[in-house]
């Protein structure tokens, strides 16, 4: 029988290199916080590529998601960073997002979705719960 962390993981698309470490709901704030963690051993390097040493992980990071039922959803992870014999350390590109954003790929494609159904920019900020 599946666990809650693995019914997570599937319906997050993650590879064996991650897992679901927590899904803690806070009611009071409507919002669900996912924390997953890299288990993986060899990561690509984001310059070029190819394959590489896993260096260590990256500070904390969160991104946010599509919401889970009426809950604001963000991820909460540390990304693994490379050790590339010729680019050096560098923080991976995880498969979730772009190199530096803030929302999942999934809530960017939706954000763009309510922006273009929207006949304003702050219309569709008030209904995606963003400024
Ligand atoms: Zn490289």
């Amino acid at each position: 029988m599946e666990t809650l962390l693995s019914h997570y993981a599937r319906f997050l698309g993650l590879s064996d290199s991650w897992v679901v470490e927590s899904v803690d709901p806070y009611i009071e704030e409507r919002r669900v916080e996912i924390r997953q963690s890299h288990v993986g051993s060899g990561v690509f390097c984001p310059e070029c590529g190819g394959a590489c040493g896993l260096a260590d992980h990256g500070d904390e990071r969160r991104w946010r998601r599509l919401d889970t039922m009426q809950f604001t959803t963000e991820l909460v992870a540390r990304l693994p960073r490379s050790r590339c014999a010729e680019h050096g350390v560098k923080t991976i590109v995880p498969p979730w997002a772009g190199k530096h954003s803030r929302f999942t790929l999934f809530f960017e494609a939706f954000a763009v979705e309510v922006l273009q159904a929207c006949r304003t920019v702050k219309a569709a900020a008030a209904l995606l719960g963003l400024s």
